[in-house]
């Protein structure tokens, strides 16, 4: 993590929104900020698959981690693929 807690948009969004979801009982107290942007990131892109794994695929592939990158390509053309299937 950045660890530019004041600043950071993200990190101040993460933070209000784990107090929010640990309200609701949405996630436990052990929820790290990864399951809170990953819930967030679902509820945004309304569970598409495509939508998620294509932000996936940036994240890694600004982090080069290239390998890790092609293996959720992969996964993105299937879910193109079934998403196509099932129209
Ligand atoms: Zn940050």
């Amino acid at each position: 993590m950045c660890n530019d807690t004041k600043e950071c948009p993200l990190g101040r969004l993460i933070s209000r929104e784990w107090d929010a979801m640990l309200g609701r009982g949405g996630i436990t107290e052990e929820a790290g900020e990864e399951e809170v942007l990953g819930l967030l990131i679902s509820h945004h892109f309304t569970w598409d698959s495509v939508k998620i794994l294509e932000m996936a695929a940036t994240a890694l592939e600004d982090a080069n981690y290239h390998r890790e990158c092609e293996c959720v390509l992969g996964l993105l053309r299937e879910a193109k693929q079934t998403r196509r299937r099932k129209k």
